[in-house]
């Protein structure tokens, strides 16, 4: 996450202006066109083209967005109609793929010399993997998928990051070292600058474009980006830990637009449930699933009249935790019969139906796969 215009104006009187990351670089005729084509590559992915900074083997976008020069050249092609835009929760068509998703290790050693940081990742890693209904889980582990490091990066960098590639998220997160760093951070922000980063190594992109001036330009809207449904319109999201030049923000949580980010991205996913019948039992199986563990609900609707009036409503006929595909149900008999219906005279009747929901249970949520049960004894 790179520090914007509020701090930059703060510290031009006491740090070299010539390291704003945001100025071009080169002037020169020959590598003005290698900067054009750089540019357009960029563009193609969706991102700013005047905000491209070239390293060699890869260049950094958008201020804390490192993509390699092999991305660059293997990434689709936007529509036509330009680049920029999009400014709502979104994401580029790179994702992490699932479960990679859920089984994600990161290395957080490197951080080791600057302890505040190293503690904030940590956090972070947490934060991210306790989002209500995603997916995502984060621990550290080897071989890692993301290792955080320390670099020396321009002066108003907090610290940057990679994007995903290959389903896998982006592989590096470097924090700009305390004596390269331009300014200082309480640990909240640090905790905010870790968190926006595993954001961008996850595919979440720059919430506020609106703020990058990008809002006036009708041609340079969700243009090679995928706006999250749901999250708002033009009005954008100030609450967003993926707004970009923030890095002084202390952390606040996810707004619910992030939550919402990150479970439409990597909702949890839903079981499937199949019921056959062996020797007159319920034979209950399903695909697993990583990560879930699953429960059994025997249930039954009911629905009838009686002297009361109109009534409905659904029943449990007992819960089986812990259980693995395959399963045989003894506490349920093969009938026949799906749904039930008693004639009680006098205007009265009762009707039952009985099915089965396997419920698969993740850390962050719950899914559900619902399946008939011919097991109605009428
Ligand atoms: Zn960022």
């Amino acid at each position: 996450m790179k520090n914007s215009r509020t701090l930059a104006s703060l510290a031009a009187a006491v740090l070299v202006a010539g390291a704003c990351s945001d100025a071009p670089t080169s002037t020169a005729p020959a590598a003005e066109d290698a900067d054009q084509q750089l540019r357009k590559q960029v563009e193609a992915l969706g991102f700013r083209g005047d905000m491209v900074e070239d390293f060699g083997d890869y260049v950094v976008v958008e201020g804390d967005i490192r993509l390699s020069k092999a991305q660059l050249l293997t990434a689709r092609q936007a529509p036509a109609g330009g680049a920029m835009g999009p400014r709502f929760q979104f994401s580029t068509t790179a994702l992490v793929g699932s479960p990679k998703v859920h089984q994600i290790r990161v290395d957080v050693t490197g951080l080791a010399a600057e302890p505040d940081w190293q503690n904030a990742a940590r956090t972070a890693i947490g934060l991210w993997s306790q989002v209500p209904n995603s997916y995502i889980q984060i621990v550290e582990g080897s071989p890692a998928d993301i290792t955080f490091a320390l670099g020396c990066l321009a002066w108003n960098w907090a610290a940057q990051a990679s994007w995903p590639a290959g389903g896998d998220p982006g592989p590096t997160i470097t924090v700009n070292r305390d004596n390269c760093i331009g300014f200082g951070l309480n640990n909240q922000q640090r905790l905010q600058n870790m968190v926006h980063e595993i954001g961008h190594t996850l595919g979440f992109r720059h919430t506020n474009w609106s703020a990058l001036n990008e809002q006036n330009d009708p041609a340079h809207t969700q243009i090679g980006a995928v706006h999250i449904p749901g999250t708002p319109g033009t009005g954008g999201d100030p609450g967003s830990v993926m707004n970009g030049g923030m890095a002084l923000n202390a952390w606040a949580g996810f707004s619910a637009n992030d939550q919402l980010a990150a479970r439409t991205l990597y909702p949890l996913p839903v079981p499937s449930l199949a019921v056959a019948y062996v020797s007159g039992q319920p034979y209950l199986t399903w695909p697993s699933i990583v990560g879930a563990t699953f429960v059994v609900h025997r249930k039954y609707s009911s629905q009838g009249q009686d002297e009361f009036g109109w009534f409905t409503g659904d029943g449990s006929a007992g819960t089986i935790s812990n259980v693995s595909s395959p399963f045989t149900d003894t506490g349920w008999t093969y009938t026949g019969n799906q749904t039930c219906y008693w004639d009680q005279g006098s205007g009265y009747w009762l009707e039952k139906g009985y099915w089965y929901t396997l419920e698969a249970q993740f850390p962050t949520g719950s899914t559900f796969s619902y399946a008939n049960a011919e097991v109605g004894d009428c």
